[in-house]
């Protein structure tokens, strides 16, 4: 067992502060990593605010690292001291289940293990604590390898944000020409954008932030919607063939739903409470409403080397960890350029 440095917070109330963790010594299919960089997801201020009921205290947040391998157990192969890489939400899952055979562990009949805030079934059953942290221990299977020139900072949120947005749209077909409207201009939206260009796709940023508009045209955003006038979902309902949803907070889908056109998809990946869906709004229009949880291990590695090909990095705001309270505070009110990342040298 190693002691690092970590932030936890140790309740729903409490800031996250500075704290000592365990890592366990590597078994023999295990990856030590030292992390270089860690991002911050939505998902890691509603499990730290208990925002989805099933937090488990201490909580070390972070499922975007970046770092360097600096040991292996001796059974791993494929990964030596020096490799540049990530782990994003996942650290394990059952390996025998048809959604594991299938590479898409994240649907795991068994449950997959998340990298924070669950019970490690398949490890030391103790639960698992993230990234704000200096080092983490993962199972060889579940290690991304960072292609070689992307920096690890700007690479960091693309282990959730980017595998969680290149999933839906890739696997929605999302080709040269859609119509395609992301909604919501925050960590997941940014990349989603950028993503969706990259694939050719006619992209409209849609935003209740009227700030943000010359930012969505910068990232590469065709058009962009302001949702503070209601009138737009009146002027441009039916027009898009795909919508992404990544809003974090509260809304009603079928005003989005509205601006599908007919056959048209919308994909929801911001997971704020359970919101009322009108039967009525998919019937008219033969519209379809799904769901979808980050990605398999073989595409977020796919994603990666798509990012790498096509030059997509997130925009980051790199902060250090003692700094990431006022961050949780300014991602609520919808302030921020667009990822914060956590330079984990500050944890010394
Ligand atoms: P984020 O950076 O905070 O961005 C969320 C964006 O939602 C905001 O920037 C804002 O965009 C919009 N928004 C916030 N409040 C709103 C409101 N009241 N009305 C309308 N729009 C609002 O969050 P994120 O990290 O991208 O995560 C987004 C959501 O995805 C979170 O719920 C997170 O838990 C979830 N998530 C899901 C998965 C998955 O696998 N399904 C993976 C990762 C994250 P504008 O200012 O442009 O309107
Ligand atoms: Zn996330
Ligand atoms: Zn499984």
């Amino acid at each position: 067992m190693t002691s690092v440095k970590a932030y936890a917070a140790q309740s729903a109330e409490s800031p996250l502060a500075p704290l000592s963790i365990d890592r366990r010594d590597p078994g023999p299919h295990d990856v030590v990593i030292d992390i270089a960089y860690c991002g911050v997801c939505h998902s890691d201020v509603h499990a730290v605010r208990n925002e989805w009921g099933r937090t488990r205290y201490p909580i070390v947040p972070g499922h975007e690292i970046t770092g360097y391998v600096v040991a292996v157990g001796n059974e791993v192969k494929r990964w030596k001291p020096g490799d540049t890489v990530g782990v994003g939400c996942m650290v394990n899952s059952c390996r025998e289940c048809s959604a594991c055979h299938e590479h898409q562990e994240q649907y795991c009949e068994r449950g997959m293990t998340a990298t924070y805030n669950s019970i490690d079934k398949r490890g030391d059953r103790t639960v698992t604590k993230g990234g704000y942290s200096t080092r983490i221990v993962v199972n060889e299977d579940f290690v991304l390898r960072i292609p070689q020139g992307m920096p690890l900072d700007r690479t960091a949120p693309l282990l959730c944000a980017g595998i969680t947005t290149y999933s839906p749209l890739h696997r929605h077909g999302v080709t040269t020409g859609a119509k395609v409207g992301i909604v919501g201009l925050g960590g997941l939206g940014h990349v989603a954008v950028k993503i969706a260009k990259a694939l050719g796709a006619h992209v409209t940023m849609i935003s209740h932030s009227e700030r943000k508009k010359a930012d969505a045209e910068h990232l590469g955003a065709d058009d962009f919607l302001l949702t503070r006038d209601p009138e737009v979902f009146k002027s441009h309902a039916k027009r898009f063939d795909f919508i992404l949803d990544t809003i974090s907070a509260n809304h009603d889908y079928n005003a989005y739903l509205n601006l599908l056109r007919l056959d048209g998809t919308m994909v929801v990946v911001g997971l704020p409470e359970p919101a009322p869906v009108s039967a009525d709004t998919l019937i008219q229009g033969r519209r379809s409403l799904a769901g979808s949880l980050i990605g398999g291990i073989k595409e977020t590695q796919e994603m990666l080397d798509f990012c790498a090909k096509h030059g997509v990095l997130a925009d980051i705001e790199l902060i250090p960890a003692s700094k990431i309270n006022e961050a949780y505070d300014r991602m609520v009110k919808s302030d921020v350029r667009y990822r914060f990342v956590i330079d984990i040298q500050s944890l010394g």
